[in-house]
């Protein structure tokens, strides 16, 4: 039989891109998997957006990640999006079947299976989420559609947060409330899931943590956070020092990571495979 030496490429489109980790756990699942497959981090500029996305074709691509500052600029290239991410307004991840750009957004539903193997599910939880970002966005739209009672929103940004809340109420089934975020913010009494969705606490900022209330942390709460290096922040440190549950962001990282591995290769993806290549990444650094 003949050989083939193709490699079937995907990869990330950002700018910065440099810090980002992911094609670590994508190329391990690939190597775990013997599967030709190579994952190529790219530094693409607004400017260079359109030739890049051309290229996609040209190079016969499986598909693409998206990440700032390409997330919303991406829209008008799709020929099909997903419900979730139509609702998020963002697409992280491109798979080209048929010539077809179809659009997803993992971040979300990454966060969701994260808390799923901590057997922690959204549904029927009262979702206490810091920030309104894209990371807070896709959270919040994934844990509503995945059958949350509320989802509280704090932010600094008064209008970001209630644009958020009005796109939860209009399209999910969960309450939204959106609360201003004010000096040693109080998490709202009831609480059952508490996120931060902010960068505050990513490297080289490691020190730092949300400015909330620790002392309205309760054990009851599972608390998680979107940054994933260190994967241990201050902020999970806190809510650990008080008895809550928690859930680094790495979990959310590598769970979205496995589900574009299996949309781009149509493969179960090698979890544990994948989480141990990232953790062994941030040891090294
Ligand atoms: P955005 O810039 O879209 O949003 C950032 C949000 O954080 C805004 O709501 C902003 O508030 C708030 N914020 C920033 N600094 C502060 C501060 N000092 N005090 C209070 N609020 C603050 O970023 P993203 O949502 O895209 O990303 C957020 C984080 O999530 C990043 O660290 C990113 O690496 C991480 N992430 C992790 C993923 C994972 O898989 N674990 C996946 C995706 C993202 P305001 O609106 O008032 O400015």
């Amino acid at each position: 039989m003949a050989k083939n030496y193709r490699a079937e490429l995907v990869g990330v489109f950002g700018d910065p891109v440099d810090g980002n980790p992911t094609g670590v756990l994508e190329e391990a699942g690939f190597t775990a998997l013997g599967l030709n497959y190579r994952y190529l981090t790219m530094k693409v500029t607004p400017e260079d957006f359109d030739a890049a996305m051309k290229s996609l074709k040209a190079l016969n691509m499986k598909g693409i990640n998206l990440t700032m500052p390409h997330k919303v600029t991406v829209l008008p290239y799709l020929d099909e999006i997903s419900q979730a991410a139509r609702i998020i307004g963002a697409v992280n991840t491109i798979v080209i079947r048929e010539g077809k750009l179809i659009g997803d957004n993992t971040d979300g539903k990454g966060f969701v299976q994260a808390l799923e193997r901590e057997h922690t599910k959204p549904e029927g939880k009262a979702i206490t989420i810091l920030g309104a970002g894209g990371a807070a966005k896709a959270i919040a739209i994934e844990c509503a559609l995945a059958g949350a009672s509320s989802v509280t929103i704090i932010n600094r940004d008064e209008k970001k947060g209630q644009d958020l809340v009005h796109s939860i109420l209009e399209h999910t089934s969960a309450n939204a409330v959106f609360l201003p975020w004010t000096v040693h913010q109080p998490i709202p009494e009831g609480t059952d899931i508490l996120i931060n969705a902010t960068p505050i606490g990513l490297h080289p900022h490691g020190d730092q943590k949300p400015d909330v209330d620790y002392h309205t942390i309760q054990s009851s709460m599972v608390v998680s956070d979107v940054v994933f290096n260190p994967p241990v922040t201050p902020f999970l440190k806190e809510a650990a020092a008080r008895g809550a549950k928690t859930i680094s962001g790495l979990g959310m990282l590598v769970c979205q990571g496995a589900l574009n591995f299996t949309i781009w290769t149509g493969q179960e993806a090698p979890y544990e495979v994948m989480y141990q290549a990232l953790l062994r990444e941030f040891d090294e650094m």
